[in-house]
């Protein structure tokens, strides 16, 4: 590692650190790994990725950015990374040999210090012999040694402790992507919805949200089975899916129930884009293996809202779930406000 290196990673840090503030981002080794790599231009996919999110966004949504991290930074073992590591493990080093100088400094150095004062002074008192002397001298060797050493150990012990880091990073990043995804559909989950959709209020643009519950599922359940029920499940996840796009992100809300986040679009719209997937939905057919015959007559209702200024994630949902509730009284398979 040379110098410019460490004057690289460092000013890539100071780059990195006010970006994630500016962008509401959390401050996990893992977001600050993403947002080095992003900084550094390491990976310029990475940083056309980001850059698209946070024109959509105005900030990062925490599920987005651990996407990123986990498709381009967790994964790739390539130089990069081994930059990056490098350069973390560098800066605990510089860390590591600070706090060693510190010790010494404060205790056994300056015992030393005034203990070998103190001997000169008695070379030049006592006309000490030549042998005496060099007995001064060797003292002085000697605890310069043990210093070093304990120095050492210090750094040993660091250094340790950053492989530690690498490792719990690594496991971090595994446990990060299971925890983002429903298992069932693969749709973002309930925790990165909530995630998503509180940095997205707080971002001060505009947004709409959609929350959509499948009519009557439990009779899908009850009259064909709950492997049935979980493949309409799925179907619908996968319609949701597939109409997502200008930054529009579904999630797997509850069970039967789906949100989805409509950045920067006026309530109109993204009644109209509800009003599309309803139709969607209503041409479904889900094959029942018992039989082999196709099941139709799938359908589901929505509610719509669009983010009042300086409201919070709750009141969104719950106008959305009254305009949900409005929807399956008024005889389902709606879109509300119409
Ligand atoms: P409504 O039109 O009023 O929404 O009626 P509904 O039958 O859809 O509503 P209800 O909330 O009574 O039923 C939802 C059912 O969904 C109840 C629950 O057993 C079932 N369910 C929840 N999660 C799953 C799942 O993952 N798989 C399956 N197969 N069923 C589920
Ligand atoms: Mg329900
Ligand atoms: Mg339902």
């Amino acid at each position: 590692m040379t110098d410019d290196d460490y004057k690289r990673s460092t000013a890539n840090l100071k780059k990195a650190v006010p970006l994630m503030m500016k962008h509401h981002v959390a401050a996990t080794p893992a977001n600050y790994a993403l947002w080095y790599t992003y900084v550094d231009n390491a990976i310029p996919q990475l940083t056309r990725d980001l850059d698209e999110v946070l024109d959509l966004y105005g900030v990062c949504p925490p599920a987005a950015g651990a996407q990123l991290y986990s498709n381009y930074v967790a994964k790739r073992a390539d130089t990069n990374i081994k930059d990056l590591r490098s350069n973390i493990e560098l800066l605990v080093g510089q860390v590591a040999s600070t706090m060693a100088d510190t010790l010494v400094d404060t205790s056994q150095f300056s015992e030393m210090i005034d203990k070998s004062f103190k001997d000169i002074e008695k070379v030049e008192d006592e006309n000490m012999s030549l042998e005496e002397v060099m007995k001064v001298v060797r003292q002085l060797v000697d605890e310069s040694k043990e210093i070093r050493h304990s120095t050492k150990f210090l750094n040993n012990q660091l250094e340790n402790a950053s492989e530690e880091i690498q490792r719990l990073k690594q496991q971090l990043a595994d446990v990060q992507k299971d925890a983002l995804f429903d298992n069932l559909t693969s749709l973002y989950n309930r925790q990165s919805f909530d995630a998503d959709l509180r940095t997205l209020c707080n971002s001060g643009r505009s947004l709409s949200l959609v929350l959509t519950d499948v009519d009557n599922f439990k009779s899908f359940n009850d009259n064909y089975g709950h492997l049935f029920g979980d493949s309409v499940i799925k179907g619908i996840a996968r319609r949701l899916q597939l109409s997502s796009r200008d930054g529009i992100h579904a999630y797997r809300f509850g069970g039967e129930e789906f949100a989805l986040i409509v950045p920067n679009k006026p309530l109109q719209v993204a009644c109209n884009f509800a009003e599309n997937l309803r139709r969607s939905i209503e041409k479904l057919t889900i094959k029942d293996r018992r039989t082999g015959k196709q099941v139709a007559n799938i359908t589901a209702s929505f509610g719509v809202a669009e983010l009042q200024p300086g409201e919070g994630p709750e009141a969104l949902i719950e106008r959305a779930d009254d305009m949900l509730y409005e929807a399956k009284n008024l005889g389902r398979n709606k879109v509300m406000p119409a």
